[in-house]
């Protein structure tokens, strides 16, 4: 069932704000699977053949050049295993079992990847020699590579090729949900506006939207199955409206209510009372920060750096990125919070076990304990950018106090050969129990950051990324704000500085609130700075300092 031909309107959930319109490009949300469908037709089977072959050529190379990468910084030893994948790559009686899978099945290259590499798998499980079953891992990972690659030759858009959906054309991307990653690909094709059916306005996406100032609505079942691609659609991610075929009178009233486009930001004097600095998710964000006028950047979320590369990035490529920022803040301190991987971001290149409740699971603090040598690599690429301006590492999701130290004590280990500047340690408050433990956790941290989007999560059970449960996710709850008075009180009475980076902090009717809390430092998105200086200045006027927030 499809939408009728005339103006037609939805209402949804408002994610981003601004208007936006232009016509539809649904996501091709099948791009990541493998069809069990195998009857491909004789004409398009070459062309498969043909696919295969240019994954097979992409994973080789990738493969040569990681060996070569890994045997320059670490050994031949350490490179071993990327030579052997190639190796097995190479070896031409897999290969004709993969290009004969196509034919003699009919089938997709993904399939045909998917089935050889299983057959193997299954055959070498079975042999009792424990070496071969070893390698039955790397079978694994050879065939993890080789759909990766395949996946990159997908369509994004089922619309692919069609006039309306040039590449770099002016779209509203459709899609059942809007992810991080996909937030930032998006991006890079001038997407004009997001309209999903699922995705809550503390998702990452949703966040990375407002940061991108990329209009967005969520929670409209079933948009996705019933658009149609090239479709004129009017999103209004200020109302949660959404029209399809709007009128031309339409058009005019909405944007005379709401400007079109991607909002930008002005820029603004500090406010005496009240620091606040950026939010960022990418190096090249800083300067957004710096034309806001922000007091420096108080979140840098680096696992976008990671996700928008599509690669675990190494210690020199994290290093480039990281000094970028410290040199342009020119003294400035700037937060960098470490790896926060896990519920809604997985880190591309790390193959974790499926989770039943991500948010619940191998996230932030505790991913970065399960996975040392990512923790290694990060803290020595931030110690030598903090030889270029002071750095404040943000460790997320602390539990506890032990759980903090015992980072902090990994962190110091691993930097302890190198060269540093001023170098802070800090605790993110966005479980309740580091809540409770804030005095203690201050004992053995610098300075702390409360987190107030997963904080809302954790403290009330509500998920984040769930529209259906959107009307519940709120501060606006009298416990929330004594929990955070209290961390403040704490911050107080052991002399740490203490900061909100949640999206409440750059949202204007909560600044006198934050301001009451005790809270003196926020970090917001750039193009939230203005507005929350204005705030500021209101409750912090003589005039009205008296009067209680709303
Ligand atoms: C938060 O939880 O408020 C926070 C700043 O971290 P993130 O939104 O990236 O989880
Ligand atoms: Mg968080």
């Amino acid at each position: 069932m499809s939408y009728p031909s005339t103006e037609t309107r939805l209402k949804g959930l408002p994610i981003s704000p601004g208007v936006a319109i232009g016509p539809v490009c649904r996501l091709n949300e099948n791009r990541h699977t493998v069809s069990m469908h195998t009857a491909i037709a004789p004409e398009a089977l070459e062309h498969e053949a043909a696919l295969l072959r240019a994954a097979l050529r992409t994973v080789g190379a990738n493969l040569a050049q990681l060996a070569r990468q890994v045997t320059e910084r670490a050994g031949a030893g350490e490179a071993a295993i990327f030579s052997a994948l190639k190796t097995m790559l190479d070896d031409p009686g897999l290969q004709k079992r993969l290009f004969d899978s196509i034919v003699n099945l009919r089938c997709s290259a993904e399939r045909a990847v998917a089935t050889t590499f299983d057959h193997y798998a299954k055959r070498m499980q079975s042999v009792s020699n424990k070496i071969v079953k070893e390698r039955v891992a790397d079978i694994r990972d050879l065939k993890t590579h080789l759909l990766d690659a395949l996946h990159a030759t997908s369509p994004l858009f089922q619309c692919e090729g069609a006039l309306h959906c040039r590449r770099g054309g002016e779209r509203i991307v459709v899609a059942a949900e809007m992810t991080a990653s996909l937030a930032v690909r998006l991006d890079a094709q001038h997407t004009r506006g997001f309209v999903t059916e699922q995705g809550g306005e503390a998702s990452h996406a949703a966040i990375l939207a407002r940061s991108l100032g990329v209009p967005a609505v969520s929670g409209i079942p079933g948009i996705y199955q019933k658009m149609t691609c090239g479709t004129m659609l009017l999103i209004n991610g200020t109302t949660g409206d959404v029209v399809i075929h709007p009128a031309r009178e339409t058009i005019a009233r909405e944007l005379a209510a709401t400007p079109e486009g991607r909002l930008e930001f002005r820029t603004s004097e500090p406010v005496p009372g009240l620091t606040v600095m950026a939010n960022i998710s990418r190096s090249a964000d800083v300067e957004a920060a710096l034309q806001a006028n922000a007091e420096g950047v108080g979140l840098y979320r680096t696992e976008f750096e990671f996700i928008a590369a599509g690669a675990v990035l190494d210690e020199e490529q994290q290093y480039r990125r990281y000094e970028t920022v410290v040199k342009r803040l020119r003294g400035a301190t700037a937060y960098f919070r470490l790896l926060d991987v896990g519920g809604d971001k997985p880190l591309p290149g790390v193959t974790a076990p499926h989770e039943a409740n991500p948010h619940l699971g191998c996230r932030g603090a505790r991913f970065l304990l399960a996975h040392g040598e990512l923790l290694r690599t990060q803290a020595r690429a931030l110690a030598r950018a903090s030889q270029h301006g002071p750095i404040g590492l943000m460790y997320p999701m602390i539990a506890d106090a032990a759980q903090f130290l015992l980072l902090r004590t990994l962190i110091e280990t691993a930097i302890a050969d190198l060269p540093h500047g001023l170098l802070q340690h800090g605790a993110m408050f966005e479980v309740p129990a580091a809540c409770l433990a804030a005095r203690e956790i201050f004992a053995s941290a610098d300075f702390g950051s409360v987190g107030t989007n997963d904080l809302t999560q954790y403290l009330f059970a509500v998920d984040r990324d769930n529209e259906l449960v959107a009307h519940d996710y709120s501060p606006d709850r009298p416990v929330f704000w004594a929990l955070l008075r209290s961390i403040a009180q704490a911050a107080d009475a052991a002399q740490r500085p203490l900061s909100v980076c949640g999206e409440l902090a750059g949202d204007p009717r909560y600044t006198r609130h934050l301001l009451e809390a005790g809270i003196r430092i926020v970090s917001v998105n750039p193009r939230y700075i203005a507005q929350v200086r204005d705030a500021a200045r209101a409750a912090l006027s003589p005039a009205t300092a008296g009067t209680p927030a709303p």
